[in-house]
């Protein structure tokens, strides 16, 4: 994708001189769309002289258009409307997994406008720093403004107190804490954010995917592991220490491959690609092959795939019954066992509901892209600029 001629002298925004209500009017239109400015005075409970100051700061540094002043206004765009202008600032999310960097630039409104990839020969702290910042470079001089960065990665990031630090990636062999979100600022001189890779995703999910206008919802992301995010009222639940939404050792009571922690009958045991090759009796990144043999007949790959649909419907059982979310949305890579074996997932989620009429559980499997995990990130890192 090329760059934007339009775009190419524009600076970020001076995000830190923005009043807290000229952040709060820029995420509700982020989040829900154009608004006239009564709805958006009346969502937000703001006087109609306070929104028009807003607005008025908003507009001066390039964040929002008036409905009059689009480039579409010849269609007739009331002045009363405020839109986001998405061009008015670019962010870089990063997913981070043991073979590859992803790396996306999103615009302001988390519409994905460049992408590349960058292959690890082994996921070492200093391999990963490596990759994420020649990723970012490479976008930040095709983006001329880029706000901040946000990385996904399937660990621990741990932020109650000081700087956030990945605590430990069992997926990416790493054990100690790592000050990665210092590291890559002194690097690449922006705001760095780190999260979970699934709980981006979720936060993504709830501000622009099917979550938007749910108050609680809770997501799965399943590929090369099982993770999960929730969200309770309109709030990403980090937890205590940034541990929530661990899911992957419930047992199960059925008998799979050995999970680190030694179990053969936790969802780790069945649910993950990994899982499924072993179960199957496949090679370690045949995955593909197996559900091949599982689309075309019964047979030990089969039952390796309805296995993993029962446990994961099991899963999604005890998040239901701890949680009673609005939502709970099924994403990753991983997720061909809805198809192979239906009525396995729905086994496993009924049988583990406790007094939960399954009617009152809504499930929905969102369009998934790998790229969205990525997109994730950088959602996390706008999010992180407009609630400084
Ligand atoms: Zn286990």
């Amino acid at each position: 994708m090329s760059r934007p001629a339009e775009l190419a002298s524009d600076s970020p925004p001076r995000w830190s001189e923005l009043s807290a209500t000229g952040r709060r009017v820029l995420l509700d239109l982020l989040v829900h769309g154009p608004r006239s400015r009564i709805r958006i005075a009346e969502r937000l409970g703001l006087s109609r002289a306070s929104l028009t100051r807003v607005a008025r700061e908003l507009v001066d540094s390039g964040l929002i258009l008036p409905g009059d002043m689009l480039a579409s206004a010849s269609r007739g765009r009331p002045a009363e409307e405020l839109h986001l202008r998405p061009q008015a600032a670019h962010f870089v999310g990063v997913k981070v997994t043991a073979e590859r960097v992803y790396a996306v630039v999103t615009d302001l409104a988390a519409t994905v406008v460049d992408e590349l990839s960058i292959a690890l020969d082994s996921p070492t702290e200093t391999n990963v720093v490596g990759a994420v910042v020649d990723a970012t470079r490479t976008l930040m001089a095709r983006h001329a403004n880029v706000s901040a960065l946000g990385v996904g990665l399937a660990a621990d990031v741990l932020r109650r107190t000081g700087e956030p630090l990945v605590a430990s990636s069992p997926l990416l062999g790493w054990s100690a804490p790592v000050p990665l979100a210092r590291l890559l600022t002194d690097l690449v001189g922006l705001p760095v954010t780190i999260a979970n890779d699934v709980h981006a995703l979720t936060a993504a999910h709830h501000w622009f995917g099917s979550g938007v206008n749910h108050r609680s919802v809770v997501v799965y992301g399943v590929g090369a592991g099982i993770g999960c995010g929730v969200v309770i009222d309109d709030e990403l639940v980090q937890g205590a220490h940034g541990r929530s939404g661990r899911v992957g050792h419930t047992r199960v009571g059925r008998t799979g491959r050995e999970c680190s922690n030694g179990h053969t009958d936790c969802v780790h045991s069945f649910v993950s690609m990994p899982a499924i090759e072993a179960n199957a009796g496949v090679a370690p990144g045949e995955y593909a092959l197996a559900l091949d043999r599982a689309r075309a007949a019964e047979g030990r790959e089969r039952d390796a795939f309805a296995a993993a649909a029962y446990a994961l419907g099991t899963a999604v059982a005890e998040t239901v019954d701890l949680l009673d979310p609005e939502l709970v949305s099924l994403m990753g890579e991983g997720l061909d066992m809805l198809d192979v074996d239906p009525a396995a997932f729905e086994e496993g989620l009924v049988a583990h509901l406790e007094q939960v009429p399954r009617s009152d559980v809504r499930l929905d499997r969102p369009p998934f892209a790998f790229g969205l995990y990525a997109r994730g990130a950088a959602a996390t890192a706008i999010r992180e600029v407009l609630s400084a």
